[in-house]
């Protein structure tokens, strides 16, 4: 808690000693939504502005003077029938200010605040508007949401086969290279992905060549993953270790000796500094310091849950070596903000494991359980705006 508030000190001074300059914020876009008790409008924004708000009466307006900001987007697009505002007027204001005049059909209260740039979200400013009568008529019974800008864009999910070219991972007693086990894991879940609406998938390889471990996190941040799954079928130095095992990153050091030592396996010299992935190279180190704390501490919080949820999809289809999500310091979890899992479908170096593994049929059913994990997953934590969330909210708008 302390060091949220810290955060947000030094978030919001970061704000209001930026320079505006020459180059004004541009208001890019405008939604509306519509909930039980409130009606929600965003202003997309290009960078933070300062603001204010007032009320007038006899009409009814809300005033929102934007400075330093030029409308660049439409406002005119929006759906505004049963609303509570009967229309949406701008104008300049001086030089390099806008106005917005929100005309309301009865008084309402406003509540406004500025949301700093999320996953994919740029600078918002959230206008809450509630009904100052008892019984609002007008924006008390939700239907479908009115928001008909919903991008609906398709969840990312990056699948990285582990290994490859020059590195064939783990070699079973006949020869079995983990290499190539975990490619054709890769590509059936990758194509299983690919048949799914809502989803796009990218595969960090597709074909046997070697990728650094630093490389593939980048990888996982270039296309704005909404997750990293990492595919292994690993080997023990105990060759009746079996079945299959689930890894998040941990926040310290391993949390058991196997995780300890597959994460010392994986890693090889290849270590990665999270830091350097961040552009925080121009904020202060305390704040840079904070900032990626929390981050990584809720990116491998959303981990464990995903985690879990692979785990329990995978234990119908395979023995599990671990029966809870494991904790090591793996260096391709590291991504700050993409939540990651690193996956061991089996063990290469058990006789068992590893003529299963090799096989199309178990291969195939290995990808379907992580599918099936991951679908779950996302149907509980639809990333905002995802055509996932805009299924969700059509089914508690209808419930
Ligand atoms: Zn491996």
């Amino acid at each position: 808690m302390h060091r949220r508030q810290l955060l947000n000190l030094l978030l919001a001074s970061a704000v209001f000693t930026l320079p505006f300059g020459a180059c004004a914020t541009q208001i890019r876009n405008a939604r509306l939504w519509r909930s039980e008790d409130k009606l929600r409008l965003v202003l997309d924004l290009s960078g933070p502005v300062s603001y204010k708000t007032f009320s007038l009466s006899a009409p009814e307006r809300l005033i929102i003077d934007l400075n330093g900001a030029v409308l660049s987007g439409d406002l005119g697009q929006l759906a505004l029938a049963n609303s509570g505002i009967t229309s949406i007027r701008t104008g300049h204001l001086g030089k390099s200010d806008t106005r917005i005049v929100l005309d309301l059909a009865a008084p309402m209260q406003l509540n406004s605040f500025l949301l700093p740039p999320q996953e994919r979200q740029g600078h918002r400013l959230v206008l809450d508007l509630t009904s100052v009568a008892q019984a609002p008529v007008s924006i008390a019974k939700p239907s479908a949401p009115v928001d008909r800008a919903h991008p609906r864009r398709d969840i990312i999910v990056v699948v990285d086969p582990g290994h490859g070219g020059k590195d064939p991972g783990a070699v079973g007693a006949k020869g079995e290279r983990e290499k190539d086990v975990v490619l054709s894991i890769a590509q059936l879940l990758a194509k299983r992905l690919k048949r799914e609406k809502g989803f796009d998938v990218k595969l960090v390889r597709n074909a046997d060549f070697f990728v650094p471990l630093r490389k593939r996190v980048e990888i996982a941040r270039k296309h704005s993953a909404d997750m990293f799954i990492s595919i292994h079928a690993d080997a023990a130095p105990r060759l009746t270790a079996s079945g299959a095992s689930v890894y998040a990153l941990s926040e310290g050091g391993a949390t058991s000796a196997t995780a300890r030592f597959m994460a010392q396996r994986e890693n090889g010299a290849d270590l990665l500094g999270a830091t350097s992935l961040l552009s925080l190279a121009d904020k202060d180190p305390m704040l840079a310091g904070v900032i990626l704390d929390m981050s990584m501490n809720a990116t491998i919080a959303a981990s464990l849950q995903l985690g879990n949820t692979v785990l329990g999809s995978l234990a119908g289809i395979t023995t599990l070596h671990q029966k809870r999500v494991e904790q090591a310091g793996f260096a391709v979890l590291k991504s700050p903000d993409v939540p990651s899992i690193l996956v061991e479908t089996g063990f290469i170096s058990n006789a068992r494991d590893s003529q299963r593994l090799v096989t199309a049929r178990h291969q195939k059913a290995v990808a379907d359980g992580l599918f099936e994990g991951l679908q779950r997953y996302f149907q509980n934590n639809p990333p905002i705006n995802s055509y996932m969330a805009w299924v969700q909210e059509q089914k508690k708008a209808q419930a």
